[in-house]
Order: C-alpha cells, then structure tokens, then sequence
C-alpha cells in the first residue's frame, strides 16, 4: 500500500464558471487558474501523485506547460490516473475535503463522489466544511481543499 496527501488554494475570481470536485455549481463564483480552478480534483490529483511517489501538480501541469492551459479537472484526474498506473498502481480509495463557505458540498455530495469515483476507477469520499468565518476561506477570498489517497502495489 502506499498513502499519499495533497492540497491547494485558489483565489476566487467573481464571475468565473464554478468548477469544484468535478461539478460546474450554477450561482456560486469559481476560482482563478490556468486551469478551470477546481481545487478539490487538484488536490485530488496531489494525492494520487504523492501516493505513487511521482511528485505534484505542479510538475506535471504546471504553468510552464502551456498544453494544460483550461484543462478540467476531468481531463487532469484522467491524465493522473493514466500515470498511476504506469507506474505500477492501483488506486484503492480517496477522500477529498473541500474548505470554502461556497460552493455548499452537501447537497451534490453523491453526485460528484460519481464522477470522481468513475474518473478514479475507485471509491473517492467528498467533503465539505467551513473555517468558522476565518482566514481567506472564511472571508470568501478562496477555496482550499485537502486529499488523500491510497494505492495498491499491482
Ligand atoms: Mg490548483
């Protein structure tokens, strides 16, 4: 088995699409980014490379790499996953917790722990939480979100 962590922050952009654990939110404000902002795949994505031993998000897409300019979450989830298995690994499960006062998680919970689990080709656990009004979340100057992973060696 090998367990791998991953985080991020963006800032949020008024007006921009709201993508976040792979769902576009209607009425909530996304965040900013070279890609399409959605922190929770991105730290998603941290923790599967940091499960495999293959470094961060920042290596792979980095703002470098113009090839990943507004890529989705979907197609970088999908890139990683494609990564974890080459190198010799399985995903077994994932959990993702999304810190923001919008969007609110709970009411799409099972909907984007679909999408996610289907991208993943395993069980990924979404969350939500607040931090109490503090900090850049708390002030709704950003999303955060925080991950893990766990893989099994094939
Ligand atoms: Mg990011």
């Amino acid at each position: 088995m090998r367990t791998g962590i991953g985080t991020d922050v963006h800032p949020i952009e008024p007006g921009r699409d709201c993508w976040m654990v792979g769902l576009l939110f209607d009425g909530a404000d996304g965040c900013s980014g070279h890609s399409d902002g959605d922190v929770g795949v991105h730290a998603l994505c941290d923790a599967l490379l940091s499960a495999a031993g293959l470094g961060d998000v920042g290596a792979v897409f980095g703002v470098g790499r113009p090839e990943w300019d507004g890529v989705t979450g979907a197609t970088m989830l999908t890139h990683v996953v494609g990564l974890v298995d080459a190198a010799g690994l399985t995903p077994v499960n994932a959990a993702v917790q999304v810190i923001g006062n919008r969007p609110r998680i709970g009411p799409r919970r099972d909907e984007a722990q679909r999408v996610l689990s289907e991208l993943l080709g395993a069980p990924v656990s979404v969350s939500g939480t607040t931090s109490d009004g503090l900090g850049l979340t708390g002030r709704g100057e950003g999303i955060a979100a925080v991950a893990t992973a766990l893989l099994w060696l094939k």
